[in-house]
């Protein structure tokens, strides 16, 4: 199955997409991933790609749909792929959609996780972090730690990240809904799109996921 995740910051797709590809037996491509290969690997794609965030710029779109045509090409991507984060808006879509064309190929499903937007910020700005591990993660309400601002596991101090602050959190909602969602209603006009609440335990959400797509496959 080809499959596109989709959905607000804050809704676990991370975590979702991991599961799905895991539960599907299919790779799980993410931007963040492809960009952090390609750096690492120092291909000419990622070569560019630095360039463009060494000077605070955006990745041009091409550059990134190269890199997911690569990724896409790959002999583990031969029955299907889990895409997260790409596209991320309506010209990468369309480059996908034209890219797969051109193979014979076209996605099965578009999965749209739905978090009501108050939700998403009150996971994210209730997150803490360790300052010693920031692998040691708390939340003042879903998971509090036994005394507040410290941390249970190695008795450091919580902190919040600025990036996790309520104002930083709306501006990215706002990025979502102006340049993200537009991509939502361009595969609904092709009958792709899966709406799945996303509210619940990440073993929920993901065996909803995994019945919608069984009911499109069908
Ligand atoms: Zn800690």
């Amino acid at each position: 199955m080809r499959i596109v995740l989709v959905g607000p910051p804050g809704a676990g797709k991370g975590t979702q997409a991991a599961f799905l590809a895991k539960n599907l037996a299919i790779p799980h491509i993410s931007t963040g991933d492809l960009f952090r290969a390609n750096i690492s690997q120092q291909t000419e794609l990622g070569k560019l790609a630095k360039s463009y965030m060494d000077k605070g710029d955006l990745v041009p779109d091409e550059v990134t749909i190269a890199m997911a045509k690569d990724r896409m090409e790959q002999p583990d991507a031969e029955n299907g792929f889990l895409l997260d984060g790409f596209p991320r808006n309506v010209s990468q879509a369309e480059a996908l959609d034209e890219m797969l064309s051109t193979e014979g190929m076209k996605l099965d499903a578009v999965l749209d996780l739905e978090v009501p937007e108050d939700e998403v910020v009150k996971r994210i700005a209730g997150r803490r972090i360790c300052r010693n591990d920031s692998a040691h993660v708390f939340h003042v309400s879903y998971k509090a730690p036994k005394q507040e601002g410290v941390c249970d596991v190695c008795g450091g101090e919580l902190y919040q990240r600025d990036d996790d602050s309520e104002e930083t959190v709306r501006t990215r909602l706002e990025v979502y809904h102006t340049q993200t969602e537009p991509i939502i209603d361009y595969y609904k006009a092709q009958g792709l799109v899966v709406t799945i609440p996303a509210l619940g335990k990440v073993e929920e959400v993901t065996a909803r996921s995994m019945e919608a797509l069984a009911r499109e496959d069908a």
